[in-house]
């Protein structure tokens, strides 16, 4: 097996992940990468689970940290709260993180993967630069993959648009995130020290929303760089045909509620590496699933519940919230957020009135098709 030769496409985090994985159990692996160098542009707002860090199978480069966070303070309305839990993320450097990630892998740079094609056992890649033979390939080239095309060349795939500044700006807290509700969609300001934050918002128009929240809050600092991105959403029944995979966020392996990809494309390239050594790639698919499928199942629903919510009933489960901080300090999981749904509604206190608003909602939504509230 360990001669079979795997071309990875994509050299984001996910990718050079996997690739480090497999080089460390004996496989040629090569990398093709569209860009010239790894880590640009970013399009991320950098905010790492400390799960992140602890589960990694490879050091975690912590030359990449920039700050340490503590915790939330959610906004809704001019009311706020704060939850509380130390070292909960960090804020890093992705580009200096993405680099460390492919230090030492065979990448071969500005190759554009175009398509695939089979070829007896195997598969030619092709690039815009010509052609590569490979026996098995894995698509990590994120929200607009090419290698998807060829897995799932049917099945839809919904895009929220995100947009982040950095400005110079003093938070609130060096350490404590802080969101800031507004229907259907929520902003970020994340602190990177003490004189610059990360703001921005995933929308349908991403750009203005921004510039909006921006003079609303009264920032006047200087904007010292903007990103833009994508976050792809999408159920798949599978993560591969034949020998090619799709890993991160091709494969929409992507947090639906604060639209994280690294720790669940973390998770999934060990499944992958751990399937291609064992010899059962094609358990890859079910395996992954029976770990996370019923996670995200609930948190799809959550975030369609979310975007269907009226203004005073998100107001009331806000003050719900509000006065419970104490269960999520104990309880949440920054990477397992349907644990939250099912404490709260295990609690004793869950008024009638809350009870209604997610019966209500469970029902409009059950009997109504997905809501159109995706971009393309
Ligand atoms: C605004 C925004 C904020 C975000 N904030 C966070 C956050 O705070 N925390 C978090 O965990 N996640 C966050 N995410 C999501 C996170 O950025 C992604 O989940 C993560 O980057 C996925 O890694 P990946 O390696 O799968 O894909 P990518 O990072 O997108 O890497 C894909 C690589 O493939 C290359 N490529 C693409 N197409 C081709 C091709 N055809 N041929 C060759 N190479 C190709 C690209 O150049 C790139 O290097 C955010 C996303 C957005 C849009």
């Amino acid at each position: 097996m360990k001669e079979m030769s795997i071309v990875i496409v994509g050299a984001g985090p996910i990718g050079c992940y996997v690739g480090q994985l497999l080089t460390r159990q004996g496989y040629r692996v090569r990398i093709i990468e569209e860009h010239n160098e790894i880590g640009k542009p970013v399009h991320c707002a950098g905010l790492i689970g400390k799960k992140v860090l602890d589960e990694m199978r490879i050091p975690f480069p912590r030359e990449s940290v920039l700050n340490r966070i503590d915790g939330g303070i959610v906004h809704l309305n001019g009311d706020c709260f704060r939850l509380r839990r130390e070292e909960v993320a960090y804020v890093i450097d992705r580009e200096k993180f993405d680099k460390a990630m492919g230090a030492g892998l065979n990448v071969t740079y500005g190759t554009r993967c175009v398509g695939i094609e089979e070829n007896g056992r195997g598969y030619i890649l092709e690039t815009d630069r010509g052609e590569i033979k490979a026996d098995a390939i894995i698509g990590a080239d994120g929200a607009h993959s090419a290698v998807r095309e060829y897995v799932h060349q049917k099945t839809p795939v919904e895009y929220l648009k995100g947009v982040q500044f950095r400005m110079e700006q003093a938070p609130s807290d060096i350490n404590m995130v802080e969101i800031f509700l507004k229907k259907p969609y929520f902003f970020w300001s994340i602190p990177e020290n003490e004189k610059i934050v990360r703001v921005g918002v995933l929308s349908r128009n991403p750009y203005y929303d921004l510039l909006d929240f921006i003079k609303e809050r009264g920032f006047q600092g200087r904007v010292i760089e903007k990103f833009a991105g994508l976050v792809p959403f999408s159920h798949f029944s599978t993560f591969s045909k034949g020998n090619v995979f799709l890993v991160g966020d091709s494969a929409a392996q992507i947090k639906p509620l604060s639209y994280g990809g690294v720790y669940l494309g973390m998770r999934a390239a060990e499944l992958l590496a751990d399937c291609l050594c064992s010899e059962r790639h094609q358990e890859y698919s079910s395996l992954w699933k029976r770990r996370f499928g019923r996670e995200l199942a609930i948190t799809l629903k959550a975030r369609r519940y979310f975007h269907t919510l009226s203004e005073e009933d998100l107001e009331r489960i806000f003050f719900f919230v509000k006065d419970n901080t104490s269960l999520i300090e104990e309880k949440a999981d920054f990477e397992n957020h349907a644990v939250m749904v099912w404490e709260f509604l295990k609690r004793p206190n869950v008024s009638k009135e809350i009870l209604s608003i997610l019966l209500k909602l469970v029902k409009n939504n059950f009997f109504q098709n997905e809501v159109n509230y995706a971009t393309k």
